[in-house]
């Protein structure tokens, strides 16, 4: 007898619909709940991921074409997450749940089982000694012998070449191997790290861990702000409130903002938890590499995860708390495509799961320190550093009249003189690669500008190139002038290469190490130029913002800052607290052994408040002052604000676009919402099209996702024409 009602699936799957699908399906063979299947759609079959399973209809359907998993990839709470990440966001549920899938899934393979190996039970020693002329194989082989191992333990010690010599050993057939259902895997953790006396920690640190412990096991569980200035050992921290977590039995989450910090982390956590396993997961692994990790957190066989912004989505069998470094750091906000905040989805999945999270920097975001003043964040604080190291000196030094040299002041050029006298190091910030911003024709005034964006291109001389550092155009330098025929170029402003080369006529003596992306895109590269620093001979460093995180050079006495002045005639109202953010971790880098540091900012500016306030009375002082201008205007954290950005290869139809949306937008427009544009964004071309965009702002968030929500079905019904793209963002962090 045929029912009348057949069970169906609702599915996501990865397209920019806004809507999930549904699918009919056997009754006997209902996939759960946070599997994927392949549907049809069109004519084609693509993999989807269920959302909602056994639910009845009356309608015909199509029929889901097979079942993927048997068991769920994403748990209940984690898809509960990226539902609600997709809603929050307002982002296709579809293309969310994809994103937080390692690619070696979303195409739809199977999840690989687990392997393991050992020696075969035929292997005795008089065999392993048929492999004396084979070291390697012979100690892969001793180890198996003694213990049965994943892929974990054999890379652990083995390094990569690990799986050459396992397949060595199995064309031999000596060694056994077995296959587990990766959820019932129970692995053994590696036995070979040697564990280092831990620190002894300062009265300080103790006081935090306590109080961290103390707020951990409490019923009413609130995010903890770890406010630590550079070097006051924060890491020492986190490595002791991990221990009950891990003790108990359950995973940690540590995120960081830089996949460049993570060995040098992954290798500390280590050597403090060798009984435990630690993996790293960021963009620069392979796709296998980042599914192995990824499986081994989902099984529980790993028990503490390093990773960058996305590693926030790693599903977890016993996650016990999430941990961020450096939480003020703005890569934790994705830029393209899923908008998403990484640390704000991160404290969401804490506050769901019910478990600890602890924040911590040594300049935390505005809204975290708002939120420790209003009593929803607990709030500690490290001011001093551990040990003979002070925090730095820091001075104002007005140039205003000063001789520059590539726009490093004389004064600058004889302290860089006196440190490295001294045998010390000197490390001068600027935030440009490049040459110079500039290449124009001194007779005409033509300047080198990309086809492409309204900007000028940036001259490499390393290159001989003019690069565009928005959209990557790049060109061959031009040797006359493409307007008047004029044979002589000029360069105006500086970039790292300038200063490098300056400075290597200044101090032929001493090494001059560059690091910024162009110096350091070699794989290995960066490692080498680090290397040399921490031999601590005398040297000269020069990067970008790539130097200013995480990095201990205990022999860096001078930080010279050069560029300060821009991002105090900033529009964005972002940029102070950037500002203050990035001196401040930049001058970190000073002083942080036994010497003594100092750290000069160059400014045209030194009366500037923010400048002035900063120096005299800190970071949580500035903050403060920030925050008490944010409030007049009802800025975030005081108000939330969503940017529906357009663009198009004209800039007719994306503005069109906009008005369209703005007109439909202010006729439901709530009281206590506002609507502001269409205005050009700040860089209104941008790699060939022009952009414009809507700022929505409320002083209450409900009300702005009421408005959005609006705004995304006001989108969804208008006709785009002339290749009108669109995009909203949330809590934006950049107004460019
Ligand atoms: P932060 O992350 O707060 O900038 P780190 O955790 O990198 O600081 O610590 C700065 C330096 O201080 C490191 O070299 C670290 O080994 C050292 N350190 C941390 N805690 C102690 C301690 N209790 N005793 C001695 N040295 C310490
Ligand atoms: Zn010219
Ligand atoms: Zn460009």
């Amino acid at each position: 007898m045929k029912s009348e009602k057949t069970a169906i699936v609702r599915v996501a799957i990865q397209r920019p619909f806004y809507k999930v699908l549904d699918y009919q399906c056997q009754n006997d063979c209902l996939p759960a709940v946070g599997c994927r299947v392949r549907v049809p759609l069109g004519n084609a079959t693509v993999t989807a991921i269920v959302v909602e399973s056994g639910v009845e209809s009356s309608l015909q359907l199509k029929a889901v074409t097979a079942v993927i998993d048997e068991r769920p990839i994403f748990d209940r709470m984690m898809l509960e997450l990226l539902r609600w990440a997709s809603r929050y966001y307002l982002y296709p549920v579809g293309e969310v749940l994809f994103h937080a899938l390692p690619v070696a899934l979303r195409k739809g393979k199977p999840v690989p089982k687990e392997l393991f190996w050992k020696a075969a039970t035929t292997i005795n020693n008089a065999s392993l000694k048929t492999l004396k002329r084979a070291p390697k194989q012979y100690a892969m082989l001793s180890v198996l012998m003694e213990n049965e191992c994943d892929a974990f333990a054999l890379k652990e010690r083995f390094g990569n070449n690990w799986k050459n010599i396992l397949r060595q050993l199995d064309k031999k057939g000596l060694i056994d191997t077995r296959e587990e259902e990766l959820s019932t895997s129970n692995l053994k953790r590696p036995e070979n790290l040697t564990e280092k006396t831990p620190l002894e920690l300062t009265t300080e640190q103790s006081h935090a861990v306590e109080h961290i412990n103390a707020y951990f096991k409490a019923d009413n569980l609130k995010p903890v702000l770890l406010h630590g200035i550079t070097g006051s050992g924060k890491t020492e921290v986190y490595l002791r409130v991990m221990e009950p977590i891990l003790s108990g039995n359950k995973q940690v989450l540590l995120l960081v903002p830089e996949i460049g910090l993570t060995p040098q982390l992954l290798q500390r956590v280590q050597q403090h938890f060798p009984q435990y396993r630690t993996a790293a997961l960021h963009s620069g692994l392979a796709d296998g590499e980042r599914l192995n990790v990824w499986l081994g957190a989902k099984s529980g066989s790993l028990d503490i995860v390093i990773g960058t912004r996305s590693a926030v989505f790693t599903p977890m069998k016993t996650l016990g708390a999430i941990l961020i470094d450096e939480e003020h750091d703005a890569s934790f906000k994705q830029q393209e495509g899923f908008l998403y905040q990484g640390r704000d989805m991160a404290t969401k999945r804490a506050h769901d799961a019910g478990i600890p999270i602890l924040l911590g920097s040594a300049t935390p975001s505005l809204e975290s320190l708002h939120n420790a003043k209003t009593g929803r964040y607990h709030y500690l604080k490290l001011v001093s550093r551990p040990g003979k190291s002070i925090p730095p000196e820091m001075v104002l030094q007005d140039i205003r009249s000063l001789p520059l040299d590539a726009g490093i002041s004389q004064l600058m050029m004889q302290e860089i003189g006196q440190h490295l006298q001294n045998n010390n190091q000197v490390m001068l910030f600027l935030n440009r690669r490049g040459f110079a911003p500039v290449l124009m024709c001194p007779s005409c005034g033509w300047h080198a500008e990309c086809k492409h964006c309204d900007v000028g291109m940036t001259y490499h001389a390393a290159s001989g190139r003019v690069i565009c550092h928005h959209c990557g155009t790049e060109e061959p330098v031009k040797t006359t002038c493409p307007e008047c025929g004029n044979k002589r170029l000029t360069t105006q402003g500086q970039g790292t290469e300038r200063i490098e080369e300056v400075l290597k006529t200044h101090f032929p003596e001493t090494a001059v190490i560059r690091i910024d992306r162009d110096s350091t895109s070699l794989k290995g590269s960066l490692e080498k130029k680090l290397k040399k620093v921490h031999e601590g001979q005398r040297v000269i460093l020069i990067g970008t913002q790539m130097l200013t995180k995480g990095h201990d050079f205990p022999n860096l006495t001078l930080v010279g800052i050069l560029d300060v002045d821009q991002a105090l005639f900033s529009m964005d109202y972002r940029a102070q607290e950037r500002l203050a953010q990035q001196i401040l971790q930049v001058a970190g880098r000073a002083g942080r052994g036994e010497r003594k540091g100092r750290v000069v900012l160059q400014t045209s500016q030194p009366e500037h408040p923010l400048l002035l306030n900063l120096l005299a009375n800190g970071y949580y002082q500035t903050a403060q002052q920030i925050l008490n201008e944010r409030k007049q205007w009802h800025y975030p954290p005081f108000g939330a604000q969503a940017l529906i950005r357009a663009n198009a290869p004209d800039s007719d139809s994306a503005y069109q676009f906009l008005l369209k949306i703005e007109k439909e937008m202010s006729l439901e427009c709530l009281d206590g919402c506002e609507i502001m544009g269409p205005m050009p964004s700040a860089m209104i071309k941008r790699a060939g099209r022009y952009r414009f965009q809507i700022m929505l702002s409320s002083r209450q968030r409900g009300l702005l996702h009421v408005m959005l929500e609006k705004a995304l079905q006001i989108l969804n019904h208008t006709r785009r024409t002339g290749g009108v793209r669109w995009t909203i963002d949330v809590d934006p962090v950049d107004f460019m």
